[in-house]
């Protein structure tokens, strides 16, 4: 499996979902050199869940694959906010935080974070206050505050991504389904599309077939007889309009309140949890959109009230719209990127969990570094697809689950 791939940059590239992996992995594949590259999307680029993201990424992960992963995902960060045009990359920190008692038992985990390159202060109690006048913290709580990380719009980094992959050369096709592949044994040979136009379906060749469908994936994978075991949730977030008096506050994941909070680049808040809807959700058909689905009602209030000792200045608010979309998370809570055992010239880059849009510089990256080199820059084995083999995912998919029942570790 390791080794260059001889003549990878000519042969030519079919990306399945235009959500910010798919685009990712388009632009690092550009990158290297891959001169023909398709980006097909059912519907419209970001439609997905890439849009609906708070963006917020750190790179304070539970695994060392992770941490490693999301130190280069924050220098993909940087370097995108340098090259894509209408993009910036919000480094207000992100703060994680937690109990005393989380705290405590953390230890090794933040000494290996650091040890792997994470930028961190730690800030308890009324220290908060002092550094982020917004926050209010009890004195036995700490924060954890990730000095690299910060957020990102998605309604700015989506188009920039897809203005700058065009004029790299990758040609982008929305509302286009791919609906089979073209297999010759265990060769990928091409993919089977159909437009929405005219229903007409067309078999088109193709190398290699990247799936970044993320949500989607077992309705593809089922044409290759394999499927991941997952379990897709709702996840909404909500944004108030601007605020009058200028906002100080950093990305925050907050494991006491069960939630995030964030300020928006015009002075707003974003906040966000899935303490509602912990039921997993099954897809109708293949054909189903994240428009389809509706916030929970409760899941607002439940916020406001979490919310209003952490960051006072939400009482005040003025609440004006939200975004609903899908996480997907893998029974090991981690992401599968990488080549599908048994088949030529498939990859996989999905399962992303609550944190896609964290992880999407660095998992193109990945995917792309599968395709043209044949290995990974950083120990990657933890995510391939292959982990699964022998485990009965037919049973797992039978099952139904809560969200508190997968080995929850937020990304
Ligand atoms: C409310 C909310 C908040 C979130 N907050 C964060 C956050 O703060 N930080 C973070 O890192 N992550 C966050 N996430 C998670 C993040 O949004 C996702 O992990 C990420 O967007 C996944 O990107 P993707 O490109 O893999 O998938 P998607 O954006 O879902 O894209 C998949 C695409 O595949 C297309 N597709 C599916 N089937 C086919 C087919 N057969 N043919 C053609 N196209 C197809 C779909 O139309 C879709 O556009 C959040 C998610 C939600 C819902």
């Amino acid at each position: 499996m390791s080794g260059k791939k001889d003549n990878v940059e000519s042969q030519s590239v079919a990306i399945i979902g235009g959500g910010v992996i798919g685009m990712s992995t388009a632009f690092h594949l550009a990158e290297k050199g891959v001169s023909k590259i398709t980006v097909i999307d059912k519907g419209y680029i970001g439609g997905g869940s890439s849009l609906q993201a708070a963006g917020i990424v750190t790179s304070l992960e539970w695994n060392e694959t992770a941490i490693r992963a999301r130190v280069k995902t924050l220098d993909n960060f940087e370097r995108f906010s340098q090259i894509l045009d209408g993009y910036s990359f919000h480094q207000v920190g992100c703060l994680n935080l937690l109990s005393e008692e989380d705290y405590i038992g953390d230890k090794d985990l933040r000494d290996l974070q650091i040890k792997l390159g994470s930028k961190v202060e730690i800030l308890q109690g009324g220290k908060l206050s002092d550094k982020f006048k917004d926050v209010v913290a009890a004195p036995n709580e700490y924060g954890v505050l990730d000095l690299r990380g910060g957020y990102s719009e998605p309604h700015r980094y989506v188009p920039a991504l897809k203005n700058k992959i065009e004029k790299m050369g990758v040609d982008i096709r929305e509302h286009e389904e791919v609906v089979g592949f073209d297999l010759q044994g265990a060769q990928i040979k091409g993919i089977v599309t159909r437009s929405s136009v005219n229903q007409k379906e067309t078999k088109e060749k193709f190398d290699i077939v990247i799936c970044a469908v993320n949500a989607w994936i077992n309705h593809l994978l089922s044409w290759v007889d394999f499927q991941i075991p997952m379990k897709n949730f709702i996840h909404e977030r909500f944004v108030t309009k601007p605020f009058e008096t200028k906002l100080n506050l950093p990305a925050i994941n907050d494991r006491v309140v069960e939630g995030y909070i964030r300020p928006t680049e015009d002075n707003r808040l974003l906040v966000g949890t899935d303490a509602y809807n912990p039921e997993n959700f099954i897809m109708p058909n293949q054909q189903f959109t994240v428009d389809q689905l509706t916030p929970d009602p409760r899941a607002l209030p439940f916020l406001r009230e979490r919310f209003r000792s952490r960051v006072p200045v939400i009482e005040s608010a003025v609440w004006d719209y939200h975004t609903v979309g899908l996480i997907s998370i893998t029974r090991d809570a981690t992401p599968v990127i990488g080549p599908m055992p048994g088949i030529d010239g498939l990859f996989v880059g999905s399962n992303f969990h609550s944190g896609g849009f964290a992880y999407n510089p660095v998992a193109g990256q990945l995917i792309a570094e599968h395709v043209v080199d044949g290995e990974t820059s950083i120990d990657s084995e933890r995510y391939l697809p292959q982990r699964f083999i022998g485990f009965d995912t037919k049973s797992y998919l039978q099952n139904s689950m809560t969200i508190d029942d997968m080995k929850f570790k937020r990304h």
